[in-house]
């Protein structure tokens, strides 16, 4: 088996940036990419235009953003494998990483494999129906999309999220309802009054979207509310899912630590050590909070310098 001081596993801003730092330390990093479990370059590659990663005032788009990060780090000495990984042991050292072609172990191990969206089962809102055809899980990446301009939009969620999301939409949509399946909002106080008091856009208590229709775009939706069970098709142009995220963790199997969500838990504040020594984290696995390109590539450099250290003080010299 391939051995190696660090493995890095994710390819987004964090994976990419701690492999970056990683590979200019001389530590001839090895990053697992990922290939079914989503795009090289992670969230980003669905994304439009980003106008919020500093050092580029008119904006990049997010796969050109990820391939000058991919480069970058390429440039520097960092090996790649497009693939999953499947599993790792973690029980003792050297980590063992099972990738779903090539494995591979190592002293140090960076976790960067982010977040995925959550999405509902709705009648319309798959592959085979309107997905990417007016129904998105990020707002902030497609609102711009023409097909939405000057249309009523529907986000559902009851969360921080959705309210951002329903408030921004507002630029585009000419009317925003934020579906939510009960009769209070989970955001904070301030985000919920954003939504009460802004003119565009209108709770829709106690309600679901139970089905989407429409043509070759989004054209209507079924809107039921689960108090009275009564149901109506209304005019809509996009369906937002806003019902939260769900960390990329499912390979590791319970081997560390997580906060009540999934996400991993990170052991000493300020720093990217988890519950076992020697592996760190970094991006949107372990932040429900910020879950920024900018924040994930800086947290991708933390967990570098992390581990740079972490070896030195176990002697693991590079
Ligand atoms: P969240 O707080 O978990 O809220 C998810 C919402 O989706 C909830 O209202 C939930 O309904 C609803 N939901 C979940 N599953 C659903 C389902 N199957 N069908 C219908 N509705 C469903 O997620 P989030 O809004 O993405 O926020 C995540 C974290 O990021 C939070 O800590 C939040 O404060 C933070 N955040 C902050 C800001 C900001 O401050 N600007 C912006 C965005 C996010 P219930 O309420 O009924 O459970």
């Amino acid at each position: 088996m391939d051995h190696r001081k660090v493995i890095i596993i994710g390819s987004g801003p964090a994976g990419y940036t701690a492999a970056l730092y990683v590979a200019r330390a001389n530590l001839s990093p090895l990053l697992f990419e990922g290939f079914f479990s989503g795009p090289a370059g992670g969230q980003l590659m669905t994304t439009t235009d980003v106008e919020n990663y500093p050092g580029f005032p008119s904006g990049i788009t997010g796969p050109e953003l990820m391939d000058a990060f991919y480069k970058q780090s390429q440039h520097f000495g960092t090996d790649f494998l497009r693939e999953d990984v499947t599993a790792v042991d973690l029980s003792s050292r050297p980590f063992k990483v099972f990738g779903s072609k090539n494995s591979a172990t190592c002293d140090a191990l960076i976790i960067a494999t982010g977040a995925t969206a959550k999405k509902l089962e709705i009648p319309g809102a798959g592959e085979d129906g309107f997905w990417q055809k007016g129904v998105t899980a990020c707002a902030i990446c497609d609102g711009a999309i023409p097909i939405f301009r000057d249309k009523e939009l529907y986000v559902i969620g009851g969360g921080d999220s959705a309210v951002e999301e329903a408030v921004f939409l507002t630029k585009y949509g000419s009317k925003v309802y934020i579906v939510h399946r009960r009769d209070k909002l989970r955001a904070s106080k301030i985000m919920a009054e954003r939504a009460l008091s802004h003119p565009k856009v209108e709770i829709l208590w106690d309600s679901v979207i139970t089905k989407i229709e429409g043509e070759k775009v989004v054209g209507s939706v079924m809107l039921k509310n689960v108090k009275s069970g009564e149901e109506n098709s209304r005019p809509a142009a996009g369906v937002f899912f806003a019902i939260g995220h769900k960390p990329n963790t499912e390979f590791l199997k319970d081997q560390l630590e997580t906060n009540e969500l999934g996400y991993l838990l990170i052991k000493k504040p300020t720093t990217t050590y988890t519950s076992i020594d020697g592996v760190f984290a970094a991006g949107d696995v372990q932040d429900p909070r910020y879950r920024q390109a900018i924040t994930a590539a800086g947290s991708g450099c933390m967990a570098a310098i992390d581990t740079e250290r972490w070896l030195g003080e176990e002697r693991i010299e590079s």
